[in-house]
């Protein structure tokens, strides 16, 4: 597939101390012809009563605009409010708060091909530029679907810093990801016709590289949330680039979608899902998992499996599911045969360690 010319590229990444306070003014720099449009504001009701005077704000300084409460990031929610969008003549998108307002959202520009503008409330994932969207489906637990990447994406890093530090750790879960999806990736190309997309695989690495090498160890810091959104705005465009998630998405990734699929009930966000499984992708692969690990302590990030309620024979049970869980990606999963005394000994050094 011939994928060199079929990218679109973000206009506006701004990342500013209260930038919501002035996204008017930064659209206004960037993209002026959307100033004065008509323009929605989709977040959810928890958020709407917790940041009432930004989202108040927002919606003034973009001609009053309605503020939609949306109740699930579901196919059908995104649909119905692009279907509003359409018949109401709305043609900007801003959507508010973390991965599921900002999924809900960004499918619904794509579908009434609304300008969207992205503000995340967290930095959870990789999502905010990426050019797909994870939401429930009737029937199946959720489902990933292709659509456009935001065209502004706006990072406020008061509030960055105000939310959860598990929503940052998460984020970063997944930017370290990239180390285990990259290897992953070339494995791909070297097995198939498929093509390792050397800009998408170098946005991919620096994405990392950025996040891994940091110097800045505080998570609150201005500079760390600087560093962190840039680095998942980049794993989203190296998808885009792509034309596919396979530069930030591998065995790891694998693992992550068997927890969710089939085991509901375990409550960990998808970064520290992946972060978990980046440790045992890489000893899969033959790397050294020793680099991630600290790195993982550095931050206070907990890949214990214990911690989330994953018991020895739910953690092989996982990655005996990851080889199925999504077919026809070729990952070292693929690769290697299902081993149950090296994952009781991987399971046992995440434990201990
Ligand atoms: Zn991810």
């Amino acid at each position: 597939m011939n994928q060199h010319t079929r990218f679109n590229l973000p206009i506006c990444l701004a990342v500013e101390e209260d930038a919501f306070f002035h996204s008017d003014e930064i659209i206004k720099r960037y993209i002026p012809e959307i100033i004065g449009q008509k323009t929605i504001v989709i977040s959810e009701q928890f958020l709407i009563d917790l940041y009432k005077e930004k989202i108040t704000d927002i919606s003034s300084d973009f001609g009053n605009a309605e503020i939609f409460a949306m109740n699930d990031a579901s196919f059908d929610e995104a649909v119905a409010i692009a279907k509003k969008v359409c018949i109401e003549d709305i043609k900007v998108i801003i959507g508010i708060g973390g991965g599921r307002v900002l999924d809900t959202a960004k499918y619904a520009a794509h579908v009434s091909k609304a300008v969207y503008i992205c503000m995340p409330t967290s930095l959870s994932n990789d999502s905010l530029a990426s050019p797909f969207s994870v939401l429930e489906t009737e029937g199946k637990a959720r489902k990933t679907i292709a659509c456009k990447i935001p065209t502004a994406i706006i990072v406020d890093t008061n509030m960055i810093t105000n939310a959860p530090i598990g929503q940052t750790l998460s984020g970063i879960g997944d930017t370290i990801a990239k180390h285990t999806a990259l290897f992953d990736w070339k494995l791909s190309a070297s097995k198939t016709s498929e093509n390792v997309e050397d800009f998408a695989y170098a946005l991919a690495r620096m994405s990392y590289d950025s996040v891994y090498h940091c110097d800045e160890k505080n998570l609150k810091s201005r500079v760390f949330i600087r560093i962190l959104s840039r680095a998942l705005v980049m794993g989203g465009l190296a998808m885009e680039i792509a034309g596919s998630s396979r530069p930030c998405s591998g065995s790891e990734h694998l693992f992550a979608h068997a927890i969710e699929e089939y085991y509901p009930q375990i409550k960990i966000s998808h970064g520290l899902a992946v972060a978990m499984g980046s440790i045992p992708a890489c000893i899969f692969q033959g790397q050294t998992p020793e680099g991630l690990i600290n790195f993982f302590h550095t931050y206070g990030l907990d890949f214990n499996p214990k911690t989330y309620g994953i018991t020895e024979d739910m953690f092989a049970d996982m990655w005996y599911k990851a080889r199925s869980v999504r077919k026809g990606r070729i990952t070292i999963l693929s690769e290697i045969s299902h081993d149950r005394a090296q994952l009781n000994n991987i399971y046992n050094r995440m434990v201990e360690s």
